[in-house]
Formats: structure tokens, C-alpha cells, sequence
């Protein structure tokens, strides 16, 4: 085995530890993070540790044993830290420093009695299974990223760990020298492999941010047509919302009005021919009733005009996925449920639910049902509100329940007509114009309060056969 000079070779892969961490932090420097801190330096600790067990023939053993041991065990627990602060659980320095040092004299205590295949295991375990955790650690990133070069990173280190680990039972059967820097195919396979866990290690550590990066910026763009499209939808809404507005309000003006001037026109039409008939009153004043009734006619007409005006017609009904509207009233609204601090479950059907309608409509019911619940939980302990969506026979029901006091019991009856409100700046709109929406779609609204408190609110529309 004279073709590779071990301790040689261990002055390399510690050499290609070195510059690893230090061309890793070079490329990411943009986005220098704690973590990469923290690998980097991890790598050059472990590198050190290396060139000096490296360079054991020609240094005081205390600088080649427990000073190499605790340099790299500290260098992996660092990089291990890294990727666990990744995960969002970083790892308590201090108490790993700790660990260390207890290892690195534990290891140092086998030295000097001379108990070298303890010694060999005991330091050579702390590395495989270091080795270990980060392969996991590797692989939980992969999964969560999702990021192939973080996959790389978890083979390369399972790779080590396995040479090591391997390393550690030969040693404890007496099958390898417990010589970690002999002329052995172990140690040259073990270099061999600490050559390919750092080349591949750094690579896919490095590869990893730029997977994250990338991913950041796909999903910043992704963000930012999701906010755009919000806020386009948002604007669409206000304007549906002023055109219901007037609905309501003309609806409610004509119900008001029509009544009155009905009279005025029976009692000015009556009074015109009683007078006529009679011929009592001069014609100045019949003159003045013939007017009163045109004009009592005009404004009834009036009334009508505006109310045929605002009145949407059904030409832009479409299929609509009520899973979407959820999805989309809920993007809309992001901003308000961060602001009120009120988290939004969902239970959708994983098949498209359809309905016949104007999507913008049936978004504004929702939105109108959700604001509504938010407002309802501003004093609340538990602010959740929960939305579910499932197909009954041939109709599509939403649900919508909030943790807020409920509907109040006692007004039960008037909550959604027009103009009722118990808020202090409310309109009393909100429910009138869902419930309208609803109907004009074939549907059903329904308000109770859910039997441990909050409200129920109940959506029921017919389902578009073609869902099924
Ligand atoms: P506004 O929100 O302007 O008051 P709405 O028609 O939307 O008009 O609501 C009418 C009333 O119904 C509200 O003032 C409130 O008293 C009651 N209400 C609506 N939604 C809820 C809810 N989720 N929980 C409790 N009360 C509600």
C-alpha cells in the first residue's frame, strides 16, 4: 500500500475541507446567513483537525489527539447545528462545546493508558454518528425544501458515515489497525471517502441555497401575481359591492315609496274626478291635480328605472369551483386575517365542486361572511374560523363557523334585513346582499349559531350535475 502516504492524504482532505467552506462561503456571500457562517466554520474546523492528525508524526501528540479529536468533533456538531437551524431547531452551542471537550478528553484518557482500539472507537463513533445526523438532517432538508442538492449532501455524509462506522467494527473485532493514519485499505478507503463527503458535502450544501434561492424567487413571483390578482378581484368587488348597495337601497326605497305615492296618486286621481263631476273647484286647481298625478306617476317609474338599472341579469353566469372561491376569498382577505390575527382551516373536497354562477358574486357572499366573522372575534380568545365545503345530494353546502359571541338571539329574526346593524359605524348590507346573491342563484342562506358558540353560517347552492 505504497502508492498513497496516508498521512498525506490526510493533509489533503483536510487541505479540501478547508477550502471547501471557504469557496462555499465565497459563492454564497450574498445571502450570508447564520447557517452558512456556521457550516463554514464548522468545515474548517473539522479541516484543521484533519491536517493535524494529518501531520501526527511530526507534531506533540497533544496537538494531533485530543486537539485534532475536538476540532472536528466541534467542526460537525457546527455543521450538524447548520442544517438543523435550517430545520428551524438550532442545536444550544454551549452544550455541544461541552460535549466536546468531555469527548475530546475521554479520548485523550484512552491515549495515555494506552487502550488504543478504545481510543480508535471511541473517537471514530463521535464522527460516524455525527456523520449520521447530518445525512438525516440532509435528507429531512430534501424533503422539506424540496432540494435535490440537499439530497446530495445526506448521501455524501451517509456515505462517510458508513466508511467510519465500518472502520469502527474492524477496529473493535481486531481486524484493522486502530491507527487511524496507517499504510490499511481501511484507512485508504476511509480517505477516499472523506475526499467524496467533502467535494460532494460542500457541492450540495452550496447547492442547496441556490435551490432555496431560486425557489424564494419563483415563489416571490408566484406572491406577487397572487397580490396582484387580489387586488384587481378586491377592486371588482367594491364596485359589485356598490351596485348591491344601490340594489338594496333601491329595493328598500321602493318598497318605502311605493306604498305613499300610490296613495297620493289614488287619492289625487279620486279628488280630480270628484271635483270634475262636481264642478267645485276652479281649473287652476284641477290643473294642479292632473300634475300631481303625473308627477307621483314619474316618480314610481323612476323608482322601477333605477331598479331595473342596478339589477344584475344572469347572462354572465359560468361554471364556477366553489374550491377557488374559498382559495380566493381567503387571498383576498390575507391582509385583514394577519391584521385581526384570526387563522383560516379548510375542508375541501379534493374534486372540483361546481356551480353554476357569476364568480364575482359568489366570492362577494363569502367575503361579506368572513368579514363579518372577523369583526365577530375581535374580542375573542379563539380566533379561528373554520370553512367547509361538501356536496349533499344535488346541492353544494358551505359552511361557515366563527369562535366570535354569535348571532344575537334576541334579533334573530331581523339579522339580515336591510339596514339592521348592531355595529356602530355598520351598514346592515352585508348579510342582505349574500342572502340576495344566494337566491338569485337558486340557493339557500342560513344563520344560526353553532351549539358551542359562534356562528354557523350555512350556503347552499345547486350543484352543477357535471361535478359529480
Ligand atoms: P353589518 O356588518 O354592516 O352590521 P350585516 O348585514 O353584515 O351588516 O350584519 C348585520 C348584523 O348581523 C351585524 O351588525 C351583527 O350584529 C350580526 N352579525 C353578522 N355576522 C355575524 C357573526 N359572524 N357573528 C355575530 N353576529 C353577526
Amino acid at each position: 500500500m505504497n502508492y498513497l502516504d496516508i498521512p498525506t492524504a490526510y493533509v489533503v482532505v483536510g487541505m479540501l475541507f478547508l477550502l471547501g467552506p471557504a469557496s462555499g462561503w465565497l459563492v454564497l456571500s450574498p445571502g450570508q446567513s447564520r447557517t452558512i457562517v456556521m457550516w463554514s466554520l464548522g468545515g474548517l474546523l473539522f479541516g484543521v483537525g484533519m491536517l493535524l492528525i494529518g501531520a501526527r508524526a511530526h507534531i506533540p501528540s497533544f496537538l494531533s489527539y485530543p486537539l485534532a479529536m475536538g476540532l472536528s468533533t466541534l467542526g460537525l456538531c457546527m455543521k450538524a447545528d447548520a442544517l438543523s437551524r435550517e430545520l428551524g431547531k438550532p442545536w444550544r452551542m454551549t452544550f455541544y462545546a461541552i460535549g466536546t471537550l468531555v469527548h475530546a478528553a475521554v479520548f485523550d484518557a484512552f491515549r495515555s493508558l494506552g487502550l488504543s482500539d478504545l481510543r480508535f472507537a471511541w473517537g471514530a463513533s463521535a464522527t460516524t454518528v455525527l456523520f449520521a445526523v447530518i445525512a438525516w438532517l440532509g435528507f429531512q432538508l430534501a424533503r422539506t425544501g424540496p432540494s435535490p442538492s440537499a439530497r446530495w449532501l445526506g448521501l455524501a455524509y451517509s456515505l462517510g458515515a458508513f466508511f467510519v462506522g465500518a472502520r469502527v467494527l474492524g477496529v473493535l473485532t481486531g481486524h484493522i489497525d486502530p491507527e487511524v493514519v496507517s499504510q490499511s485499505v481501511a484507512s485508504i478507503s476511509s480517505t477516499v471517502a472523506g475526499v467524496l463527503v467533502s467535494y460532494v458535502g460542500t457541492l450540495g450544501f452550496v447547492g442547496m441555497f441556490l435551490d432555496r434561492s431560486r425557489r424564494h424567487e419563483l415563489e416571490a413571483v408566484d406572491q406577487r401575481a397572487r397580490q396582484e390578482e387580489a387586488t384587481r378581484l378586491g377592486a371588482q368587488i367594491a364596485q359589485l359591492d356598490r351596485v348591491h348597495v344601490m340594489n338594496e337601497l333601491s329595493g328598500s326605497l321602493a318598497h318605502e315609496l311605493n306604498q305613499p305615492l300610490a296613495a297620493i296618486l289614488t287619492n289625487a286621481q279620486l279628488a280630480r274626478h270628484m271635483a270634475g263631476r262636481s264642478g267645485l273647484l276652479p281649473g287652476a286647481l284641477i290643473h294642479m291635480m292632473n300634475e300631481i298625478e303625473r308627477d307621483t306617476q314619474r316618480a314610481s317609474q323612476m323608482l322601477l328605472r333605477i331598479r331595473n338599472f342596478v339589477r344584475k341579469s344572469s347572462e354572465d353566469r359560468s361554471p364556477v369551483s366553489m374550491q377557488r372561491i374559498v382559495k380566493e376569498a381567503t387571498d383576498i382577505l390575507a391582509a385583514d386575517l394577519r391584521r385581526a390575527k384570526v387563522s383560516v382551516s379548510t375542508e375541501l373536497p379534493g374534486t372540483p365542486v361546481m356551480v353554476m354562477g357569476e364568480k364575482l358574486q359568489l366570492l362577494q357572499v363569502l367575503l361579506n361572511l368572513m368579514i363579518n366573522a372577523v369583526q365577530a372575534m375581535a374580542q375573542s380568545e379563539k380566533r379561528e374560523m373554520e370553512c367547509l365545503l361538501r356536496v349533499e345530494q344535488k346541492d353544494v353546502l358551505l359552511v361557515l363557523r366563527d369562535h366570535g359571541p354569535g348571532f344575537p338571539v334576541e334579533h334573530l329574526d331581523k339579522i339580515d334585513a336591510p339596514f339592521f346593524t348592531t355595529k356602530p359605524d355598520g351598514m346592515g348590507l352585508g348579510l342582505p346582499i349574500a342572502r340576495s346573491i344566494v337566491e338569485q342563484h337558486g340557493g339557500k342562506l342560513h344563520l344560526a349559531n353553532a351549539p358551542q358558540g359562534g356562528a354557523r353560517v350555512e350556503v347552499k347552492l345547486p350543484l352543477l350535475s357535471s361535478s359529480q
